[in-house]
């Protein structure tokens, strides 16, 4: 039933914050090599990168100068996991993502995680 799925998926896509969005919050390592900055090697680890494989963290702007980092999915993983982490531990932690993450940022946390482990 075609008339069915189409406004269903959309309505998925709307609901919560935007993957992009979060991607463009991950931090990025003090460091970065010009290649990282021109996304042609993984941001965290240096790995060259694949179109396919390449997670685009969104154009920044350091030190007045703007870079277009990129990760492979396992790093992006790991460094959502530790937002996540900040996001629900600690004395400043999300009240509603202590067991779980369940509020907006955290279930987009958790879908970024879940991305690189496909
Ligand atoms: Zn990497
Ligand atoms: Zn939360």
């Amino acid at each position: 039933m075609p008339h069915d799925t189409a406004p269903r998926s959309a309505r998925t896509v709307a609901v919560g914050i935007p993957t992009p969005e979060v991607l463009a919050l991950l931090p990025l390592p003090v460091e970065m090599t010009d290649l990282q900055q021109q996304g042609r090697i993984c941001v965290y680890g240096r790995k060259a990168l694949s179109t396919e494989a390449a997670v685009d963290l969104g154009e920044r702007r350091r030190d007045g100068v703007l870079v277009f980092p990129r990760a492979c999915q396992p790093c992006v993983s790991r460094a959502a996991m530790s937002v996540l982490l900040d996001h629900s531990s600690g004395p400043d932690a999300c009240t509603e993502c202590k067991r779980e993450p369940i509020c907006e940022f955290g279930r987009a946390l958790n879908r970024v995680i879940r991305m690189g482990q496909r």
